[in-house]
C-alpha cells in the first residue's frame, strides 16, 4: 500500500455544529496535470485563474510514488502561498479543485479532492457540478456500511468505487458514474494514471490541453475553462466531449465513451455568468457571447437614454454590446473594488446588502443629469440590483433603466451553480413591473429566452431538442431531479 501524506492548513477554518453549509449545491473549479515534475505549482496555476469557480477552499494532491495532499479553506493564493506548502507537493501528476460552496461556515472536511485508500491503492477525486441522487445513494451506501467523511455529494464517488466489484480501476471508476444522476465534469488520479470526465450531457466545462515542456514525455492538462491554459504554459486541444472519459497514462491518452449518445445540455448561465470571459467554450468565446447578448438585449428593450452604464464585472461585455448595438455611448459609471470577495458568498441579507457598497462606488462626474442605461447579467434576489439603483440615482443620475442580459432566473439550479431556493429569487415571486417598482428603477427589462439562444446561437430555442440547459430560466430540468422529488434534500 502506498503511503500518503496529508496537510491541511486551519488557520480560517469556522465549524458549524448544525452543518449549516450542509447542502449539495457547489460551483467550483477543477485541474489535472500529467507532466515529469512540478506539477502542483502547475495545478496551483491553474486553480489560481479558476478562482472565479470557487473561493471558499481549495486543494492539491499530487503523487510521486506516494501520495500528498494539501487541503485549505481560503483563496489559491492563500492556501498555497508559502512554497513550503507547494513543496512538500511533489510528483509529476496531481489534481486540485477551487471550492464554492453556499451560505454558512465551511469545513475542511468536504473541501476537494477528496482522497481514499482502496484495495488498489490511492485514488484522489475533484469533482464540478451537482449530483442529483446523491442522498438517495448515500443512504444506500451508509446501509451497506460505507462512513461517509464529509456531507459533500462528491463522496460518493469515492464509496462507489470502493465497492464497484469490477477489477480494474477504470472498470470501477465507469461503473460508478453509471449510477450517478447529475452533472458532473471530474478530474481523477491514481498511482499510474489521471482520468478526466463530463456527464452525458455535458452540463459543465472541461477542457484538454498539452504542455510543451518535455520532449521524451507528451504532457496533459485538464481544466474547467481555457483561460487556465496560459497561466499554465499550455496549449489548448479541445473541450472534452459530454459522456467522455479520458485516461492519461504512461501508454499516452485515451478516450472512452461509455454512455449511449444523447443530446447535450451546456449550461446556458456559463455563458451568462459563470465563466470567465477569456474562456473559450465548445468554440464560442464567452467574452463575444456577452457582447451579442448585450446586442440582441439592445434590440429587445430599446430606450431613450444618454449613456449605457456596465455593473462591473459581470455586466461589462454585455453592456458593450448593449452600447454598440444602440449607438448610445458606454461609460463606467460605477467602479469596482477588486479587494473584496463576491457579494454573493455573504450568509445573511444584512451583510449581503453591506456588501454590494463595499464592492460598488459611483462616479459621480459621469452619472449626474444622465439618463443611465445600467446593465447586468442577471437579477438573482434582486439585492444589487437594488443597491446599485440608489445609488446611481444617489449620485445624481436623472432616469435609471435597468436592463438584464439573461432571462429572469424563476427556478434554482440543481447542477452545480449556486442559487437560493426559488421562493428567494425575486422573479419567482414578482412579475417584471413588481421587479421593477422593488428595485427602484424607471424602467426593467430582460432579454427573452429566444433572444439569449438567437445571441448563441443564431437560432431559438428548439423547444423539441433545446440546445441548452436553462433550468434556471424556464424550469425544465434535463436530468432527473431524484433526491429532491423524494424530499431528500433541502427544498429549494
Ligand atoms: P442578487 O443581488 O442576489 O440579485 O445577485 C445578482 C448579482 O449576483 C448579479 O450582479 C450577478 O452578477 C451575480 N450572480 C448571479 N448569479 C450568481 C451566482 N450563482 N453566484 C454568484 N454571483 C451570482
Amino acid at each position: 500500500m502506498n503511503k500518503s501524506s496529508e496537510s491541511i492548513s486551519y488557520s480560517t477554518i469556522h465549524t458549524s455544529p448544525d452543518h449549516e453549509d450542509d447542502k449539495f449545491h457547489e460551483e467550483c473549479g477543477v485541474v489535472g496535470v500529467w507532466t515529469t515534475q512540478d506539477a502542483a505549482s502547475l495545478t496551483a496555476l491553474g486553480l489560481h485563474a479558476l478562482q472565479h469557480r470557487g473561493q471558499e477552499a481549495t486543494g492539491i494532491v499530487t503523487y510521486d510514488g506516494n501520495f500528498h495532499i494539501h487541503r485549505g479553506l481560503g483563496l489559491v493564493g492563500e492556501v498555497f502561498a508559502d512554497p513550503q506548502v507547494i513543496a512538500k507537493l511533489p510528483g509529476g501528476i496531481a489534481i486540485g479543485h477551487n471550492r464554492y460552496a453556499t451560505t454558512g461556515a465551511t469545513q475542511l472536511r468536504n473541501v476537494q479532492p477528496l482522497y481514499g485508500d482502496f484495495e488498489f491503492g490511492g485514488f484522489a477525486v475533484a469533482h464540478n457540478g451537482n449530483l442529483t441522487n446523491a442522498q438517495l445513494l448515500r443512504q444506500s451506501l451508509v446501509r451497506r456500511g460505507c462512513l461517509f467523511q464529509s456531507s459533500t455529494d462528491s463522496e460518493v464517488f469515492i464509496h462507489l468505487i470502493a465497492i464497484s466489484l469490477y477489477s480494474n480501476v477504470i472498470d470501477r471508476f465507469i461503473d460508478a458514474l453509471k449510477q450517478v444522476q447529475g452533472a458532473y465534469s471530474l478530474v481523477a488520479l491514481s498511482k499510474d494514471m489521471l482520468i478526466a470526465a463530463r456527464d452525458p450531457l455535458g452540463v459543465r466545462p472541461l477542457i484538454l490541453g498539452k504542455l510543451n515542456q518535455n520532449k521524451e514525455k507528451e504532457c496533459w492538462v485538464v481544466a474547467s475553462e481555457t483561460c487556465a491554459l496560459s497561466s499554465m504554459g499550455a496549449e489548448f486541444v479541445r473541450d472534452i466531449e459530454p459522456g467522455e472519459v479520458i485516461i492519461i497514462n504512461d501508454e499516452g491518452i485515451r478516450s472512452i465513451k461509455p454512455f449511449h449518445n444523447i443530446s447535450h445540455r451546456f449550461c446556458i448561465f456559463e455563458y451568462v455568468y459563470f465563466a470567465r470571459p477569456d474562456s473559450i467554450i465548445e468554440n464560442k468565446s464567452v467574452y463575444i457571447a456577452r457582447q451579442k447578448i448585450g446586442a440582441e438585449l439592445a434590440l429587445e428593450n430599446p430606450v431613450e437614454a444618454d449613456i449605457v452604464v456596465p455593473v462591473p464585472d459581470s455586466g461589462v461585455p454585455a453592456a458593450l454590446g448593449y452600447a454598440k448595438a444602440s449607438n448610445i455611448p458606454f461609460e463606467l459609471g460605477i467602479i469596482r473594488s477588486h479587494y473584496i470577495g463576491r457579494t454573493f458568498i455573504e450568509p445573511t441579507d444584512q451583510i449581503r446588502n453591506l456588501g454590494v457598497k463595499l464592492k460598488h462606488s459611483t462616479n459621480g462626474s459621469i452619472l449626474k443629469d444622465k439618463r443611465v442605461i445600467l446593465i447586468d447579467d442577471s437579477i438573482v434576489r434582486g439585492t444589487t440590483s437594488k443597491k446599485i439603483v440608489e445609488m446611481v440615482r444617489a449620485a445624481g443620475a436623472a432616469e435609471v433603466h435597468l436592463r438584464i442580459a439573461s432571462p429572469p432566473t424563476r427556478f434554482s439550479c440543481y447542477y452545480g451553480i449556486d442559487t437560493p431556493s426559488k421562493e428567494k429569487l425575486l422573479a419567482h415571486t414578482h412579475d417584471i413591473d413588481e421587479m421593477c417598482k422593488l428595485i427602484g428603477a424607471d424602467s426593467l427589462g430582460f432579454i427573452s429566452c429566444n433572444g439569449l439562444y438567437k445571441a448563441l446561437e443564431e437560432k431559438e430555442r428548439n423547444n423539441e431538442k433545446p440546445q441548452y440547459c436553462d433550468a434556471c430560466f424556464t424550469g425544465d430540468y434535463p436530468i432527473q431531479l431524484t433526491d429532491h422529488d423524494m424530499n431528500l434534500t433541502q427544498n429549494k
